[in-house]
């Protein structure tokens, strides 16, 4: 008997060439069998399909999964909408272990530590010794890597290459919120960032955010970020769906605390003050983050006016700027053989609530930018692969059993099944505690703690640099 079979969907599987109405048998959270139709089987547990679509697990390869401000639910949220592995981007790595036993709803997490002045750092220029000593903690405590958190903390280009080199030393996952201290969280600071990288790998982060039209007009700034990407094969890059942004909503002396607010106010021709973000939240121009205890979620208009002035401003919350244009120009741009420039999809999403890979992935494949196995490989197959996860991104048998389920008239996730364990079903939430990726430095603390973990591979930059089309 099996433990699971999710029977008569539409099985799409860009990496094992598979694209067909299929039942999937799982047992020890592994695919064990899959074949057209496994009828005379029995399991404890069935999943009718029928008319859905069946893809390897969804894998974000950006989101926040800490316990946030303002509602600790970010691995619920992953969960319903279809995630079943993502990549955690700026811990703190030991407060997301800490919080598993009560906010972890049965995904995989891998995590990369802010390298970040007064968290993790004495200062914005840390010598060598300190680099490579945060580098080493951070792999034994379970975590697969850092991040330069360019657009926030600032540090020096020389310290940044500093940090990339020591990642390739070490074969570690090493991303860059681009932005230094001469450029910003813009395509100048991109810029900046894969020139630093030097050929080494390199994670840059959300692609779209540096395509604003800050510096130039919207589209000029994604080709740029494209032609940049191509000349750069060193350089991993990931791309989110969402017109929303992320921040925080709070006034103090008539003015935003958050530098993002004040100019995010001005775009949606709002004063940088309490009376714009007024008038921006009523004409839901900005949208209200509430935490009903299960999620958070947002809220436009009356309501979120409400919860705004009942918390005293004291609120987090999303403006819509990431432009269509350049969101559109990153998803579906080409390498000249025909790989992706932008490697996958990702959504800085978690505790924000703006989780769309499947609604806004799939609105791309409707429209005739990406095939369905083009959406596929860029939600799955290329974050396993880049994250050195070789049972994961396919559906082949002795695969792990991550499945997502859709809806593909409601463009849902309708199940989220994570190493054979339906952790969200029809949007009831059924998972629980957290699988940890961790690097192979990392499982021994982790078992200590007794945290469950997944090892993956070492990085292997050349084998990312080499990317892949998918088969089928
Ligand atoms: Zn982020």
């Amino acid at each position: 008997m099996f433990d699971l079979i999710v029977r008569g969907g539409r099985v799409i599987d860009p990496v094992s060439g598979v694209d067909g109405v299929r039942d999937i048998a799982v047992s020890d959270g592994k695919v064990c069998e899959l074949a057209e139709s496994l009828e005379t089987c029995v399991a404890k547990d069935v999943i009718d399909a029928t008319g859905q679509w069946v893809i390897p697990g969804i894998i974000d390869m950006h989101t926040h999964v800490r316990t946030h401000p303002g509602h600790p639910h970010a691995q619920r949220m992953l969960a319903l909408a279809g995630v079943t592995t993502t990549l955690d981007m700026a811990g703190p790595l030991q407060q997301i272990l800490d919080s598993i036993p009560t906010s972890g709803s049965g995904i995989n997490v891998a995590v990369v530590e802010a390298a970040r002045e007064g968290l993790t750092l004495t200062s914005a220029r840390p010598d060598a010794a300190e680099r490579r000593a945060l580098l080493e903690r951070t792999l034994e405590e379970g975590g697969i890597g850092l991040k330069l958190l360019g657009g926030h903390f600032p540090m020096d280009l020389d310290v940044a290459a500093g940090f990339i080199e020591e990642a390739a030393r070490a074969n570690a996952w090493i991303a860059w919120h681009a932005g230094n201290t001469v450029h910003g969280s813009d395509i100048e600071g991109m810029r900046d960032a894969v020139e630093c990288a030097d050929g080494h790998f390199l994670h840059c982060a959300h692609i779209n955010s540096y395509c604003r039209g800050k510096i130039r007009n919207e589209l000029d700034e994604a080709l740029e970020a494209v032609a940049l990407l191509k000349a750069h094969p060193n350089v991993f890059a990931e791309s989110y769906l969402s017109p929303l942004n992320g921040t925080r909503l709070n006034i103090v002396d008539d003015r935003p605390t958050s530098s993002v607010t004040a100019s995010c106010l001005k775009k949606m021709g709002c004063t940088p003050d309490r009376a714009g973000m007024l008038e921006a939240i009523a004409s839901s121009r900005a949208g209200v983050l509430i935490d009903d205890g299960m999620i958070g979620r947002l809220t436009w208009g009356e309501e979120a006016l409400g919860h705004w002035l009942d918390r005293g401003t004291d609120v987090t919350g999303c403006f819509a700027v990431n432009p269509a244009v350049s969101r559109f120009y990153l998803a579906q741009a080409k390498r000249d053989d025909g790989t992706f420039a932008v490697d996958a999809f990702s959504t800085d999403g978690g505790s924000y609530p703006r989780n769309v890979i499947v609604e806004n992935g799939l609105l791309l494949v409707e429209f005739g930018a990406l095939t369905l196995k083009e959406f596929v490989w860029k939600a799955s197959g290329a974050g396993a692969r880049a994250l050195g996860l070789a049972s994961k991104g396919h559906l082949a048998v002795t695969a792990d059993a991550d499945i997502t389920v859709i809806d593909p008239v409601r463009r849902r996730a309708r199940a989220t099944i994570v190493g054979g364990r339906t952790v969200m079903l029809d949007g009831v939430l059924k998972g629980r505690g957290t699988t940890i990726i961790c690097d192979a430095r990392g499982e021994a603390k982790l078992k200590k703690r007794g945290i469950a973990c997944c090892v993956k591979a070492p990085l292997d930059a050349a084998e990312i640099a080499r990317r892949m089309l998918p088969a089928g």
